[in-house]
């Protein structure tokens, strides 16, 4: 509902019009009545395909693209920018169908799956494998690998392993007007002219429909060592992960920060999650290690830690010895809905170089001050520069949706950030997107838009609005 409503605040055209009945036809007779999809419901009141291969996916958009009929790429709707809103004269284009994993290559260590393929499934067959595929976080079960590489998601390894972007060696897009471009890398290495497939990666579904992905997968880890931590000062974090990093040769894989606000909401008393350190530090820091040697592994990262309480960079630990009690660790750091209880709230995402962090996180809480409004919260993925904000209004009649975003972006902006670390632009950033690139970065991107789409049928006005690509 929060999309519907951005949208109406967001799209000057009305919603409430049609797709072109004569298209949606054709597609019918094309697809079949199951693969229109036509019941509305409360979020996605419109009507979705669901093609069932490349090719049919092609026959889509040359329609589509003749008859200048707008379309939605689809995966399992989880972003959280606002990208996969879809009006009701727009055609939704759900990969749901296309979801097979094509190929595990335990010699190259690569996956080949269909977009539509859910990550934890992916993920799951990577495993079995003895391989991992290092990219993780809490909307795993419904996310699919499509929309992952449409967003250059990030998560829980970022730190360690990179982004979505730096695990897609290869990419099969459909072009806006049905041209099929087939590029299943499997190399780590292939310096063969523009790296087409970046154009793709986070592109949101404007530039084209991503329809195959080969993945590279790492060696499953055989050792997890993970730690709660209890920290003094912003000063101390900062160093703390330098001296984590330098010394845990590169197997640092997660160092999550969880501001008091954050772990003592979610601890507190009557909560499901236990505390397993009091209440009253000034940080909590997650770390976590995935290794190969597992008794070795487990000795260094106790001797680092207790280095690093000797140097005063950590007042207060507790290390894991189970599965389950790292779950119980992980559960606290991603249980971000608790905050919904609090009253209306808005999650940011957004990053910023981690000296400024402490400077901006004080900005922002004076301004909420100032706007009366009572919850600031903060989290965040600190080994890679990206802070994440929940702000709200414990009383409901004086949340105050503009304000608050202004407060955060205007903030982002005045400390050279970025206003979308992770979740991308989609409909929800897209206003504040001058405020992190320069007008010669937007007309550029608005030029390969316009290069690969010029009829703007795929996702317009996500990232850019029809109004700015008709006038650049
Ligand atoms: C609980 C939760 C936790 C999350 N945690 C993280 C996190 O830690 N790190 C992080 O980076 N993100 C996180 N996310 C957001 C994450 O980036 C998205 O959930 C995910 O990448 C979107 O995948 P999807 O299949 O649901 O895509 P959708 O939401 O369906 O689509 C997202 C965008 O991609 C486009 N798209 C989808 N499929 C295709 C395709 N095949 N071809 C072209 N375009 C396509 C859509 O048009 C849309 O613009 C989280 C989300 C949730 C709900």
């Amino acid at each position: 509902m929060l999309g519907r409503l951005i949208a109406q605040i967001t799209y000057k055209e009305d919603l409430m019009s049609d797709p072109n009945p004569e298209v949606v036809e054709q597609l019918r007779q094309l697809l079949g009545d199951q693969a229109v999809r036509t019941q509305p419901d409360d979020f996605m009141p419109d009507i979705v395909l669901k093609p069932e291969s490349t090719e049919q996916v092609s026959t889509i958009l040359k329609i589509c693209s003749a008859a200048g009929q707008a379309l939605v790429p689809l995966g399992g709707k989880t972003g959280l920018a606002n990208g996969h809103f879809q009006t009701d004269s727009e055609l939704g284009l759900s990969l749901e169908r296309m979801h097979a994993i094509e190929e595990v290559d335990t010699a190259n260590r690569t996956m080949t799956v269909q977009a539509g393929c859910i990550l934890q499934t992916a993920a799951e067959a990577a495993e079995e494998q003895g391989l991992l595929l290092p990219l993780d976080f809490g909307a795993r079960g419904s996310a699919t690998v499509g929309g992952c590489v449409a967003t250059n998601a990030g998560g829980n390894m970022v730190i360690r392993y990179g982004m979505a972007r730096d695990m897609v060696l290869g990419l099969e897009v459909v072009l806006a007007d049905g041209t099929i471009v087939t590029s299943m890398n499997k190399m780590l290495k292939n310096n063969t002219g523009y790296d087409l497939k970046q154009w793709f990666i986070g592109a949101e579904g404007t530039l084209g429909v991503i329809t195959r992905v080969v993945m590279r997968l790492r060696p499953h880890p055989r050792s997890q060592n993970t730690a709660l931590l209890a920290v003094d000062d912003f000063d101390s974090v900062g160093k703390l992960l330098h001296w984590l990093d330098g010394n845990t040769a590169g197997t640092l894989s997660a160092f999550e920060v969880m501001w008091p606000d954050f772990y003592e909401f979610i601890t507190r008393q009557g909560s499901i999650h236990r505390a397993p350190l009091p209440h009253g530090s000034a940080f909590y820091v997650l770390v976590e290690t995935l290794g190969s040697n597992p008794e070795a592994d487990a000795e260094s990262f106790e001797t680092v830690l207790g280095e690093a309480m000797e140097q005063g960079l950590v007042s207060d630990a507790v290390l894991t010895r189970s599965q389950s009690e790292r779950n119980a660790l992980w559960e606290i750091r991603d249980d971000v809905l608790e905050f919904f209880k609090l009253g209306p709230i808005i999650p940011f995402d957004v990053s910023l170089t981690i000296e400024k962090m402490e400077s901006f996180v004080s900005d922002i809480r004076e301004g909420m001050d100032r706007l009366d409004a009572s919850i600031c919260v903060v989290f965040g993925h600190l080994g890679d520069s990206n802070l994440h904000l929940i702000l709200g209004n414990e009383n409901p009649d004086a949340f105050d949706y503009g304000a608050l975003e202004t407060l955060l972006y205007e903030s982002v902006e005045r400390y050279q950030g970025s206003v979308s670390a992770e979740h991308g632009v989609g409909l929800s950033k897209r206003a504040h997107l001058p405020r992190s690139r320069s007008e010669a970065e937007l007309q550029l991107m608005v030029g390969m838009k316009k290069m690969l789409d010029p009829n703007n049928i795929l996702n317009p006005n996500k990232i850019f609005s029809a109004d700015k690509i008709a006038a650049t």
